[in-house]
Formats: C-alpha cells, structure tokens, sequence
C-alpha cells in the first residue's frame, strides 16, 4: 500500500500506528477524522446499552464466514467462523503473522470485512455507530500508549469525568496504586514520554485500571509477547482474570498457561482456524496446540508459537 512507505504526514503515521497497536484513544478518531476508513450509515442505531437490548446473550460475540483484506492483492483471513457467548472467553493463538490481531480490530471495526459478518448481540457491527461498539469494548493492548500527562487522567480516559475516588478504586484493583503512591507526585505525577517513564508491567496496570473504569461488556487483551518476568506476569494474568470476570473477551494469547480454562480456543495459521476446541479437547487432538503445549511444559521460559512449530 502506497501509503505505507509515503507517509502523507506524522499525524497519519501516528494513527496507523496507533490502530496497529490496537489502542482504543476515540480522540484520536476525532483529531484525525478524515483518515477514518469506516463510515458508519446513515441510518445507523447505537449498539442497546446492558438492560435495554434484552436479557441472556446480548453481548454475544460472532464471527460468520469472515474473509478480510488490508490491501485487495493479499487475503489475510479466509472464511473464520467462530462465536464467543456472553460473559465467556474465547482465546485465539497462532505464528506471528497468522491474523489474531487482525481479529481483534475487526471487532473493533478499524476496518470492515471484505465478506462474511460480524455481529455484536445479533447486530452486524456496520448497522450500528461505531461510537457504540467501541463504548461496548474494552482494549488491554501490548503497548499502552501514555499520553504526556498526568498518572490520574491517563487511568481516567477509560472513564472521562470518573471522580478521583473512582480512579483509585481502578488503581488499587488493577494493583498499581502502591506504585503511583511512590511516585513524586502520586497521581499528579506526569508520565509519558516526557514524564516518568514506566516499565512494561506497570503501563499494562495503568491499562487494566482504564479498563476496568470504563467497565465495558466486552473486553479484547492482547497478551505482551515482550517478556516480563514471571511473577509480574502471573500477578498481571490474575488481574486480567478479574476485569474478565462475566465479560465477552476475546484473548490473543502467546503462552498458553493463561487460557487453558477458555471456553474455545483456536489455532491459527495463515489467516484460517486450523484446529480448534478446549484445551482438553486440543490435547486430545495431537496436533499443533499439542505440541506447542508439550514444548511450553518443558521450557521455563515460555516460548512463542512461532518459535516451535517453526514456521
Ligand atoms: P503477531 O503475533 O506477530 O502480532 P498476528 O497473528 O496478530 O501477529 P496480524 O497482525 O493480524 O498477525 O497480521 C496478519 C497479516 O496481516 C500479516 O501478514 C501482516 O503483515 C498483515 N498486516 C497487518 N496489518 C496490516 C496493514 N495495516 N496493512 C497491510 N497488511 C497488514
């Protein structure tokens, strides 16, 4: 894609890196409308908010028949079908490059699918405003993106207008209260890139706080494949197991230990669901999760997909 290598200009570069890295700043949105590539119709209805849409499964994630494109030339998915109940986790893993992330900003509709549909408690998610589907969703990415302000307002732009009360509730939740008491400032103290600048695990917190503020019905995390050492990320795993609780969520996960209760996971590769099933029932199967799980078993260090099965 041309404009992939002529950047018309840094607030374009800044955006697509930002889409790619699957954060969910609508300010951006704003700032930038003319780059958007999806339109919402004229006719489009907010998504029902929790109450008026009705009852058991209105958060209820589908995937039919998907088929997606970034460029016309070059599928990326083909034909991935799947649907995650209310309030279940559906996990998804796979080589670098294979479309989990794709997935994911699907559902958040940073694009549309080429043909198939996706559909959010029954409604295909190019019928409603993007507005809804996005306030229906929350986003734990790899990267969090701080914005050159202070620790409060960053954990409070997953809620704009949440009281500071409400922010350390989040805080203490997501465990990175103690952390901003020590800073200079405490909640006052700026971060970001010209501010205090803040490790892997404690920027995923700040996350996992925005997230649990804005409270969404549906959440997507996308796991770090940056290492953090293992008692940060098992205490972070317990944490995102608490903001899923009764959530929709879709994992994209490298180290399968953190979704063997999932109720699916599937197995890409190359843009199509390879194997898919429970973690029982993918063991059962001895094919690629099970090989990648037996390697994963022996190393202490988890390893990637990409990694063992060599591809
Ligand atoms: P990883 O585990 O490395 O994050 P992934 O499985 O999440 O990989 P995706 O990011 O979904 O993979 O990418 C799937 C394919 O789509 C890759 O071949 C990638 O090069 C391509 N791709 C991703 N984003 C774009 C884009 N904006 N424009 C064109 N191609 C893209």
């Amino acid at each position: 894609m041309i404009q992939l290598y002529i950047p018309l200009n840094f607030l374009g570069v800044l955006y697509r890196e930002i889409k790619q890295s699957l954060t969910d700043l609508d300010k951006m949105f704003v700032l930038m409308e003319r780059e958007r590539e999806v339109e919402d119709r004229p006719d489009a209805l907010p998504l029902p908010l929790a109450g008026e849409g009705g009852g058991e499964g209105a958060w209820t994630v589908k995937f039919e028949h998907v088929d997606f494109s970034y460029e016309a030339a070059r599928p990326i998915l083909h034909d991935v079908s799947f649907e995650i109940p209310a309030g279940k986790t559906v996990a998804v893993v796979g080589p670098s490059g294979s479309g989990k992330s794709t997935l994911a900003r699907l559902l958040y509709r940073f694009y549309d699918v080429r043909a198939g549909h996706i559909t959010i408690a029954g409604r295909d998610i190019r019928d409603v405003t993007q507005a809804s589907v996005r306030h229906s969703i929350g986003i734990v990415p790899q990267d969090t993106v701080l914005f050159n302000d202070t620790v409060e307002y960053n954990i409070a732009y997953g809620r704009p207008g949440a009281t500071h009360a409400e922010v350390e509730e989040a805080a203490r939740a997501a465990r990175i209260h103690d952390f901003i008491q020590s800073t200079p400032k405490g909640y006052q103290t700026m971060v970001g890139e010209r501010g205090l600048k803040l490790s892997g695990g404690e920027k995923q917190r700040v996350a996992i706080a925005r997230t649990l503020l804005k409270n969404p019905p549906i959440m997507i995390f996308d796991e770090a494949t940056s290492a953090l050492d293992s008692a940060n990320e098992r205490a972070i795993q317990a944490e995102l197991k608490g903001v899923a609780r009764n959530k929709t969520a879709l994992v994209i996960a490298h180290r399968l230990s953190t979704i063997v209760d999932a109720h699916e996971i599937l197995v890409m590769e190359a843009g199509r669901i390879v194997e898919r099933g429970t973690h029982a029932q993918l063991l059962a199967q001895s094919g690629r999760y099970a090989a990648m799980w037996a390697l994963q078993q022996q190393s202490s260090e988890p390893e990637k997909f990409v990694d063992v099965i060599g591809l």
